[in-house]
């Protein structure tokens, strides 16, 4: 048995930065540049102005209230083409570029016009800069806007957008094949034969997937047969980025999956029993033919998505080249006793957090912890960390792995189920 920290890292040290392609920015949201971006000319390009009002030498109206001839006027989009002279202004409105003369801004409500606006009287003295956007202010030429390893943002786009930006080189985003083993599984909507149960493990996983952003490709039902096995992952090798497995991988007499990754990575991928619960054993290895990474997870239902959180989702994103590879780690307050026997493992105990009146994030457990109930993970929404030892009491704290950070402030659901709590 062998501690997290140590499978993770030879999972990782088997999931390589997939090679940068030049990618249209209109589909780059998500995608983390391969190389720096330098800006190409200044954001705002020219000085301009940060409110509706008068552009103005501010010397003209240290002594406030002053009144000002009213030499032009310009709007956003315009250029300038009456500079403003000593004693002058000119009515200008919000993004209008700054004329030249003119070194401050004094906002239209500061202001008032006796003449039909062929003068303006300035109330209050302003200085130099005052409402005045400065040419690169925002971004200057030759500037690094943003480094490698940066995750495109919608606002990220934005910049790039107003640099003229139209393509980014980005790290390339694992396409990934989604096989699920088991002579019992079946998706099959009809009445279910004797003995056979509908396949959970392709729908969670290949959701999850497509919530993280990955492109999926769905690789079906296998059998608990070698060469069955064998032959749906050199399909998925030559479709994919990576291949996620689900079943197969325990001490069952038709446990193939890990049998056939030692065939196919020539030895090189590892058997591992984690020290962890659920989700214990895990099977991670690179094809020998060429380099596929391969993620054999247990089959019950639970495991594999718990065992998805700690090696799959950090080895896809370090294939996709992003540098934070785990969920955010929270510290939370148990509502309930997280109860737990000493075993040597971490337990992850399926948890609903929300943030509750006193500002702090509050969890409680969605029920029992068998990993093939699968509803109880659907239920919730964080898994906590349960370090070795009896658990923690109400009232404590415990670090909490978020899953789904967007449903935090939500009200908490009501818990229900065979074996939930009320
Ligand atoms: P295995 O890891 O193949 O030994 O499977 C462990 C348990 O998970 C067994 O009860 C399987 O029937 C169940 N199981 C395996 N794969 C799936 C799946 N794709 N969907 C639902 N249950 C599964
Ligand atoms: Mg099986």
């Amino acid at each position: 048995v062998i501690e997290l920290e140590e499978a993770q890292a030879f999972v990782l040290a088997g999931c390589a930065a997939l090679a940068p392609s030049r990618t249209p920015l209109a589909g780059a949201l998500g995608y983390v540049l391969a190389a720096p971006v330098v800006a190409g000319h200044d954001v705002p390009p020219f000085a301009t102005s940060a409110m509706d009002g008068y552009a103005l030498r501010a010397a003209d109206v240290s002594s406030a209230p002053a009144r000002l001839a009213v030499v032009g006027s310009l709007l956003a989009g315009a250029a300038p083409t009456v500079p403003v002279g000593p004693g002058q202004a000119v009515r200008i409105m919000t993004g209008a570029p700054l004329p030249d003369g003119a070194d401050a801004v004094c906002m239209i409500e500061l202001t008032s016009s006796d003449d039909g606006g062929s003068t303006v009287v300035i109330a209050e003295a302003v200085p130099p800069g005052h409402f005045v956007r400065r040419a690169g202010e925002d971004v200057a030429t030759g500037q690094v806007v943003f480094e490698a390893g940066t995750e495109l943002t919608p606002a990220h786009l934005g910049v790039l957008a107003t640099l003229g930006t139209t393509e980014v080189e980005v790290f390339g985003r694992p396409t990934v094949g989604v096989l699920s083993t088991g002579d019992e599984l079946t998706d099959d909507p009809g009445a279910l034969a004797p003995g056979k149960i509908r396949d959970a493990n392709r729908a969670s996983l290949l959701a999850t997937l497509a919530e993280d952003g990955y492109p999926t490709v769905d690789l079906g039902i296998v059998v608990d047969d070698r060469a069955a096995i064998t032959a749906a992952i050199a399909e998925g090798a030559a479709r994919c980025d990576a291949i996620v497995a689900s079943g197969g991988v325990s001490v069952g007499d038709v446990d193939y999956v890990k049998v056939v990754l030692d065939d196919l990575s020539a030895g090189a991928m590892r058997w591992m029993q984690v020290a962890i619960r659920p989700a214990r054993p895990l099977a991670f290895g690179n094809l020998a033919a060429d380099g596929t990474p391969v993620f054999g997870l247990p089959g019950n239902p639970v495991s594999a998505l718990v065992s998805y959180e700690l090696f799959v989702r950090p080895g896809l994103r370090q294939m996709a080249g992003l540098g934070q590879l785990g969920r955010p780690l929270v510290r939370a307050v148990c509502d309930e006793d997280l109860t737990r026997r000493p075993d040597g493992k971490l337990h992850l105990v399926r948890v609903l957090a929300t943030v509750a009146a006193d500002g702090a994030v509050h969890v409680r457990p969605t029920g029992a912890q068998e990993s093939h109930l699968l509803h109880l993970m659907a239920l919730a929404n964080a898994l906590a960390l349960l370090p070795d030892g009896p658990g923690v009491p109400a009232g404590a704290p415990v670090d909490v792995l978020l899953l789904r950070a967007g449903s935090l402030t939500a009200a908490p659901a009501a818990v229900a189920g065979p074996r939930g709590r009320a």
